[in-house]
């Protein structure tokens, strides 16, 4: 079939919840996609920060290969190796004590949501607890997570939502404790928003909330789905700040690509926290997401992947702020390691359609932010050629 069949197929019978671009997407090699008419694209958006590993790494493929020839699933009612591996893994690299396996980021946030409650619950013997989260933050499409999440426009349609919710802004840390009172039991964020246009916490910020969690036994809950898994050039984006969180959220690259996610706590909140009969899920965990998470973690220590991200992103760093030094039109340059964002006061769709006519895969985030968020395993080469391409599209904006 060619493109045009696919994409009028699709339109046919899928909902319709994505105004997608124009591309059927095939195969994938390196740090390249490749579309059904063979057309090649360089990659900066890595399935929304999922691929860290690029495509087509053979280690990876195997393992999983391997996995799948011996067993894909079995259930929570009983133990298996990858899994426990797994969990091994990702304790060892954030330093946090218990972990629950999820099939996406939305289910890690709803976890975490529960998780904080029956902590607050078994603490105090109350059920009207609140959490405060921020505006234009992104926590997922479930019903408990869209309540968390920052944004009128996705969440309107869907109310009456979860109760109790407050939203405070971002990186202003007296909103917050405005908010503050005897039912609060967790403040939540991401460490580095992401659909809401590529903003990093700010350390006065992020350390802050920290102290006044601790001053009043609120649980902090910091959602990693997008900014972890070494993007920042830390594991967690968190271990850039001098905080450490009671519970957080992790997904997108923690398979990279095999859909998983995971909420992990502190043994200080798993004591008072979810017991048997709170809590479950048929798929989460099973081995064939046990043996991808263990390879994903495996590989990138091995390759020592925070240093290389810490190097090339130095160099992506760089070069964008020479493109926002060259246009009036590029506003703002933000954001931490291989999570960075350019604002523009042209229209950022647009650029990002030219974009993928002339061969390159480049995302939004917010209404104005070009987002680059590529595998993790870039070169400078690629950071080169994608600066080219974009070089060139910001051109055609000048007057
Ligand atoms: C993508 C994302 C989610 C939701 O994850 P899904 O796997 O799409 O359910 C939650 N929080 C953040 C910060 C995200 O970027």
């Amino acid at each position: 079939m060619n493109s045009m069949t696919y994409m009028e197929e699709a339109e046919k019978a899928l909902l319709h919840t994505y105004n997608r671009y124009g591309v059927v997407l095939e195969s994938g090699k390196d740090v390249y996609l490749y579309d059904t008419e063979g057309k090649k694209y360089l990659d900066f958006a890595a399935g929304i920060a999922v691929c860290a590993l690029g495509y087509g790494n053979e280690e990876y493929e195997n393992a999983l290969k391997e996995q799948v020839g011996k067993l894909l699933h079995t259930s929570n009612l009983y133990y298996n190796p990858p899994i426990i591996k797994a969990a091994e893994l990702v304790k060892k690299a954030s330093g946090m004590d218990r972990v629950f396996f999820t099939n996406s980021g939305t289910e890690a946030i709803e976890g975490a949501i529960k998780a904080a409650k029956k902590y607050a619950y078994t603490r105090d013997g109350h059920a009207d607890h609140e959490i405060i989260a921020m505006h234009h933050s992104f926590h997922g499409r479930s019903l408990g997570a869209l309540s968390v999440t920052g944004n009128k426009h996705y969440q309107e349609p869907f109310e009456p939502l979860l109760g109790g919710i407050r939203f405070a802004e971002f990186n202003n840390l007296e909103s917050v404790k405005a908010l503050v009172n005897e039912k609060t039991c967790a403040i939540l964020f991401e460490t580095v928003q992401g659909e809401g246009g590529i903003y990093p916490a700010e350390k006065e910020f992020i350390e802050g909330v920290a102290a006044l969690c601790k001053e009043k036994d609120i649980l902090l809950i910091l959602d990693e789905i997008q900014c972890g898994m070494g993007r920042t050039g830390e594991m967690f984006a968190w271990q850039n700040y001098g905080v450490k969180p009671d519970i957080m959220t992790v997904a997108k690259a923690l398979g990279c690509g095999v859909p998983v996610g995971a909420f992990l706590m502190t043994e200080r909140v798993a004591e008072k926290s979810l017991v048997p009969g709170d809590h479950g899920t048929t798929y989460g965990g099973n081995p064939f997401v046990g043996a991808a998470v263990s390879k994903v973690f495996e590989i990138m220590e091995r390759e020592n992947i925070t240093e290389h991200v810490k190097e090339i992103s130095a160099y992506l760093w760089k070069k964008l702020e020479e493109l926002k030094d060259k246009y009036a039109h590029v506003v703002e340059h933000r954001g931490i390691g291989l999570m960075q964002g350019l604002q523009v006061s042209v229209p950022v769709g647009e650029i990002s359609k030219k974009a993928l006519e002339k061969g390159l895969i480049v995302i939004t985030a917010g209404s104005d932010v070009l987002r680059f968020v590529p595998p993790l395993v870039i070169k400078e080469e690629h950071v080169d050629e994608m600066c080219e391409i974009l070089d060139g599209i910001l051109a055609e904006y000048e007057r």
